[in-house]
């Protein structure tokens, strides 16, 4: 739409449902300035059109959205039925491609799975005439007709239209869908089950090391077990405590890591060779040694060693070396105390149960900070990193008030969203 386009739609006052009230004048000036220089309106349209909206009434903004929507759910119908002409065509053939969906993606600029919803809307439509009304009427949107289309796909001739139609029309697309496949379950148990049986067999994790040395993960699990993950995951993956600036794929990343180290406290698997210089962080030091990692760096190896739940070979003059365990072990009667004592990770805010905490040593035991309960406080995985790799600094006041104090150069991040 160019700017003429758009003085005309104001002379003709269809925006005035949007609240634009142009005076006269000010649409003779916008006239004028449409014919003289009709290229450049792109930029001045989106200026005049936020300025309007500004104006605007939240409410005329959501009826104009509603509005828009059905014209687009209704278009969708015509352009489905479009795709399934097209489809039989072989015309998609003849242009090179191998089916008719992969063309819709190149030409049509849409993913996979949008242009083959449509195609299956389109082959379903003569199933689903009161669907169709319903979308022309805003009863319902086309995100339901995909869900339709594709139940009645599953199911076959045990589709029944009217029934689905009034679950649609009181449930929104997600709801609908979940409804859907309850009533796959219904009709076809066996059907189901079979399918659901074939989802396991495709779970799938992609493990790859990239060039820096971070391991790249992606792959694909059933709905049931996906479910699992996610109910695992999503608890742990919440904003923790105050100064928590990580989004959601952060903390969703953050929680994985929890989860296999059970609160950072389980790299007892892994062996890590440190030198005593490295664990001091000693200029000139080399990194630590670890299976399946490249070198690991000194502040790492500190945390690791903090709590002394980690296997590890401490390596002087490449003799294998250890400190005394009575200076550093945490005896378990004495983790009880400790866990009895801070109940959860002692971060202000931060609420991570004891036993996905580890025992931190206030003052390192390889500075000489004794393994005693005044010198130990309780740490989430998260906290526990950012006080050893992140450099905050945590204390404890005389009257056993927890302080934490930032690292000295700190950007303040937006929080990231959900
Ligand atoms: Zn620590
Ligand atoms: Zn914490």
């Amino acid at each position: 739409m160019c700017l003429a386009c758009l003085v005309t739609d104001y002379e003709e006052g269809v925006d005035a449902r949007l609240g634009f009230r142009g005076s006269p004048a000010e649409i003779d000036r916008l006239s004028k300035f449409a014919i003289d220089s009709t290229n450049v309106c792109s930029y001045t349209l989106r200026m005049i059109d936020a300025e309007r909206l500004a104006s605007t009434p939240p409410a005329e903004i959501a009826a104009e959205m509603i509005r828009v929507r059905r014209e687009i759910d209704e278009r969708e119908l015509y352009w489905s039925r479009l795709a399934v002409a097209f489809d039989a065509s072989l015309y998609w053939h003849e242009e090179g491609s191998n089916t008719a969906i992969d063309w819709m993606r190149i030409n049509c600029h849409m993913t996979q799975p949008a242009a083959a919803n449509r195609v299956a809307v389109g082959q379903q439509l003569s199933r689903m005439p009161e669907s169709s009304q319903a979308v022309q009427t805003g009863e319902i949107g086309f995100a339901h007709m995909t869900v339709m289309a594709r139940t009645a796909i599953a199911v076959g001739n045990a589709f029944e239209e009217t029934a689905l139609l009034d679950k649609a029309r009181n449930l929104s697309p997600g709801k609908f869908h979940y409804r859907c496949l309850q009533y796959q379950h219904s009709v076809q148990p066996q059907v189901y089950a079979a399918e659901q049986a074939e989802q396991v067999e495709k779970n799938k994790l992609r493990l790859n090391t990239a060039e820096d040395g971070s391991l790249l993960i992606s792959g694909v699990l059933d709905p049931v077990n996906g479910a699992a993950v996610r109910g695992a995951l999503e608890p742990l993956a919440r904003y923790s405590g105050k100064d928590d600036y990580r989004d959601r794929e952060q903390r969703l990343a953050d929680a994985l890591v929890e989860i296999v180290t059970h609160g950072g406290r389980r790299n007892v698997q892994l062996q890590v060779t440190s030198s005593i210089e490295t664990l001091l962080g000693l200029v000139g030091a080399q990194g630590a040694d670890m299976d399946f990692s490249l070198p690991i760096s000194s502040k790492t190896v500190e945390r690791w060693a903090c709590d002394c739940n980690v296997t590890r070979i401490l390596m002087q003059d490449s003799v294998v070396i250890d400190v005394g365990r009575s200076r550093r072990v945490i005896s378990p009667p004495m983790k009880r105390a400790l866990h009895a004592r801070d109940g959860h990770c002692v971060w202000p805010g931060c609420e991570r149960p004891a036993s996905w905490s580890a025992g931190h040593h206030l003052v390192h035991w390889i500075h000489g900070g004794p393994t005693e309960l005044e010198n130990l406080a309780l740490l989430c995985f998260r906290h526990h990193r950012m006080v050893h790799e992140g450099h905050w600094q945590i204390a404890k006041t005389d009257d056993g008030q927890i302080m934490t104090i930032p690292p000295m150069i700190t950007f303040g991040l937006p929080r990231g969203p959900d």
